[in-house]
């Protein structure tokens, strides 16, 4: 099995819906073990079961990424029950309400603030405190969308985050490899979520994905899980600052090839035959 031996940390899973379930779940499928992290006590209920499902019942932590005393305190935990860590799985973000909504230029400062601070700088400091645990080979990996690299509706202030963790991203690539450490990024497509509740007109957004991407389809937490176990696997050792696309090829469109009406019949195909 492709992970066996290999021990990480999961950030971010919420509950099954989870990309970061989708990931442990093909981790754990190829024999990895794993830690797990919740945001506070009331949550922690949703994640202890999904630990038990991955036979992690006893690794499980509190981690507020916004609270530098959990991040110290999670290493801690790592280091006596896991001792070193091959792997880290960092699937969180966060933006205030006003930040996803209205004007751009309306955008407070505090919700920048705590957008970056909750969706960007955990990564690297997450890294940071956890790298004395890491194995040589180790591989971080984290999550972003196109809204990172392109306008997407309503995505306003979680495009800009979603852009500084992919040059994250790639900053630490670069400084962790000289310790054999890698670093990538997967963009998902759009996928319904309790982060993706939060995002205006959503399920427009799911539609036009389906519609227009290669594929004619939306991409699957486990698809995305499939893909993230080979970034943090040995299969992917030349691989590091990498932003890997898994949204069925959506990304590689400069213009829809169809446009269908309002009851869903195709109105025009870019194929001649309109
Ligand atoms: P999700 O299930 O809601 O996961 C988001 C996770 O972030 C939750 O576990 C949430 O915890 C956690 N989180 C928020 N604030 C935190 C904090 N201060 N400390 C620790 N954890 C915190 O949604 P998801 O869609 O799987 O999101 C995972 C990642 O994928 C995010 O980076 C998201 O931007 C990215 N992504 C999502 C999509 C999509 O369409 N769904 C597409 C591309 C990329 P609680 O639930 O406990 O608050």
């Amino acid at each position: 099995m492709i992970m066996q031996g290999k021990k990480g940390v999961v950030l971010g899973i919420a509950n099954n819906k989870s990309i970061a379930y989708g990931i442990a779940k093909a981790c754990k499928e190829q024999g990895a073990t794993m830690a797990f992290t919740y945001l506070n006590d009331s949550l922690k209920k949703r994640v202890e079961p999904i630990a038990k499902e991955f036979g992690s019942q006893d690794f499980v932590y509190p981690c507020d990424v916004s609270n530098p005393d959990e991040i110290k305190a999670l290493k801690v935990s790592l280091e006596r029950d896991l001792g070193q860590i091959d792997f880290i799985v960092h699937s969180i973000a966060f933006a205030p309400k006003d930040g996803l909504t209205g004007r751009f230029y309306d955008i407070p400062k505090s919700s920048f603030n705590i957008a970056m601070d909750i969706s960007v700088y955990s990564l690297i400091e997450v890294v940071r405190e956890l790298k004395p645990l890491m194995s040589s080979n180790a591989s971080i990996l984290t999550l972003t969308y196109y809204g990172g690299a392109k306008y997407i509706p309503n995505y306003n202030l979680m495009g800009v985050a979603k852009a500084a963790l992919e040059m994250t991203t790639k900053y630490l690539a670069e400084d962790l490899g000289k310790d054999g450490i890698r670093v990538n990024a997967i963009s998902a497509g759009p996928i319904k979520t309790l982060a993706a509740a939060g995002i205006g007109e959503f399920r427009f957004m799911l539609k036009w994905n389906e519609a227009h991407a290669p594929l004619k389809k939306n991409v699957t937490t486990s698809e995305v899980g499939n893909s993230g176990m080979y970034l943090l696997s040995d299969l992917s050792l030349a691989v590091t600052g990498e932003i890997h696309y898994v949204d069925c090829g959506y990304n590689i469109m400069g213009m829809p090839a169809t446009i269908f009406d309002e009851n869903g019949k195709q109105k025009i195909a870019w194929n001649g035959d309109n």
